[in-house]
């Protein structure tokens, strides 16, 4: 959809593209000057596969500063990108067969990366009247001898979930009683959680799992540094050093000039998180409130993240039941969203709520005349 409304925009057309994953805030200023001194440095080599030793250091600070978790530079790895971290992590663990449980609607990439992995997936549906969030009991149903991975999302894209302690203790409660199935804990949106208190992941809460928890962050979001392509993780030694034989062999090191940024992202100031965060909230508000007020459409309040999944579903007869009918409708209109299915999920679309209030607020009254 972003390629398409890109396309329509050089045509000439007047679009507003609310399906990018990205925060439209710039990349801050020290952190573009530390690349630029970094490659007046001569970062412009290969460096360690897994990471500079500056750079895991600073991703051990974060780890527990940020997500409340204990671990040093020999349980961490850096990654391009959160992405190539999860995709390690399944490519190094899941054998032909084998079963990842994901919560739907998913990150797109999730069950793709599962497949490709050889493993099946096991769709945990999620709803909107639980806050798109499942329970203890709803993951153990689905639970069997073959189970390898749970996939964990907080905050979620693409709802905007967040699973607070006391959900993340039960589902712990399950996982002691399967010690087959590992979690990857996809963390990457920690900084852009509404709710009051500290953010709650599961190996800050429960250190006796750490062996089978990975938990995956980086900068892409936080820091507004998609471009530059850095990821981190952490979890077991055996893990991490599996990931390393593939990181070896296909990519090699994360571009040296981008862990030089990332260093000064995770040691620098972090005073402006919590400014983009208010930001975020606020455009949360508005387009909550204006999604709900349009007739046939409905979200629940996302906790976290800068996505509002949207429910369609009184106005599908319109397009046939089928939501990239109604994601083409609003195009057609001026504004890009992707459809709930592309999420596995149904009957709605995805907002991304990371670009201006004004553009925003434009973009609702034109879904609005839409489906007027
Ligand atoms: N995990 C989730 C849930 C995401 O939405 C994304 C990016 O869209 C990523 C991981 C990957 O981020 P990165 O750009 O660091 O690879």
């Amino acid at each position: 959809m972003t390629d398409r409304a890109t396309a329509l925009r050089e045509a000439g057309r007047d679009i507003i593209s609310l399906s990018v994953g990205e925060p439209d805030f710039a990349t801050p200023p020290h952190v573009i000057e530390a690349a630029k001194a970094a490659m007046d440095a001569g970062a412009t080599k290969y460096t360690p596969v897994t990471g500079t030793m500056a750079l895991k250091k600073a991703a051990v600070l974060h780890f527990q500063r940020d997500l409340g978790i204990a671990t040093d530079t020999d349980h961490v790895i850096v990654t391009v990108g959160g992405k190539q971290a999860i995709f390690e992590a399944l490519m190094a663990t899941v054998s032909e067969g084998d079963e990842v449980i994901v919560p739907s609607p998913w990150w797109v990439s999730y069950p793709q990366m599962v497949r490709f992995a050889g493993g099946r997936v096991v769709p945990l549906r999620t709803h909107a009247k639980d806050n798109f969030r499942f329970d203890a009991a709803d993951v153990e149903a689905l639970i069997g001898p073959r189970t390898q991975w749970l996939m964990l999302n907080s905050p979620g894209n693409p709802t905007g979930a967040v699973y607070p302690a006391d959900m993340l203790l039960r589902i712990a409660d399950v996982l002691r009683r399967h010690p087959q199935v590992l979690v990857l804990s996809d963390d990457i949106y920690a900084p852009l959680n509404f709710t009051d208190g500290p953010h709650a992941t599961l190996a800050n809460l429960c250190p006796d799992l750490a062996n089978r928890i990975l938990t995956v962050s980086g900068v892409s979001k936080s820091h507004a540094m998609t471009g530059f392509r850095i990821g981190l993780a952490s979890g077991p030694k055996w893990l991490i050093q599996a990931m390393e034989v593939l990181q070896s062999n296909s990519t090699g090191n994360p571009a040296a000039v981008s862990q030089a940024a990332a260093v000064a992202a995770l040691e620098g100031p972090q005073d402006f998180l919590a400014d983009w965060r208010e930001s975020f909230r606020r455009r949360r508000d508005l387009v909550v409130a204006g999604i709900n007020a349009i007739p046939g459409l409905s979200t629940p309040v996302p906790d976290g993240a800068f996505y509002v999944f949207v429910d369609a579903t009184p106005l599908m007869g319109r397009f046939g039941g089928d939501d990239n009918k109604l994601a083409l409708h609003l195009l057609e209109h001026g504004v890009a969203v992707v459809s709930a299915s592309a999420f596995g999920g149904r009957d709605g679309f995805r907002i991304s709520f990371a670009t201006s209030e004004a553009q925003l607020t434009e973009a609702l009254s034109r879904i609005k005349a839409a489906l007027a």
